[in-house]
């Protein structure tokens, strides 16, 4: 028998084991080489952070996303940092860096935040400066990819 691949609607063979929570729980969940590889870097993507950090990050996101979930488990800590971790791919990660924002904020920040930007960057108030409006393109296409990303992954 063979394994469909289990990431979302992707009907590749799944021939890698991904852990499915990560502690030392032997359950996994099999995943074709392209997804495997999405995986490990998602994965990747906490490894540097502090255990501060990662809860910064987890609680700024379910303030807006999941109100009524609170850290009062490991457990459920790992279950949220889990789905977390493909909320966001690194596209999704590099554009709010490019915002200045972080990880996780809430949509209408953003929005905010690109008003401010493209404000601040815009050829009309920079006399047709070749460097903001590279910077302004640049943040547009952020905006854009996080658009997208609120729209498809997060339930707003
Ligand atoms: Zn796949």
């Amino acid at each position: 028998m063979k394994n469909i691949c289990d990431w979302n609607n992707c009907k590749d063979l799944g021939e890698y084991k991904a852990p499915k929570e990560k502690d030392n729980s032997k359950k996994f969940r099999m995943l074709c080489l392209k997804h495997i590889k999405e995986f490990n870097k998602n994965w990747n993507y906490f490894s540097g952070m502090s255990d501060s950090q990662v809860t910064d990050f987890l609680k700024s996101d379910m303030t807006w996303h999941k109100p009524t979930q609170s850290f009062s488990s490991s457990d459920n800590f790992f279950k949220v940092l889990w789905n977390n971790t493909f909320k966001f791919d690194h596209k999704d990660i590099k554009a709010f860096e490019i915002l200045g924002l972080n990880v996780g904020m809430k949509w209408v920040e953003i929005q905010e935040k690109f008003k401010v930007l493209v404000k601040k960057f815009h050829p009309d108030m920079n006399l047709g400066n070749k460097k903001y409006e590279e910077k302004l393109k640049l943040i547009t296409l952020a905006y854009t990819q996080l658009k997208n990303t609120y729209r498809e992954k997060i339930d707003t």
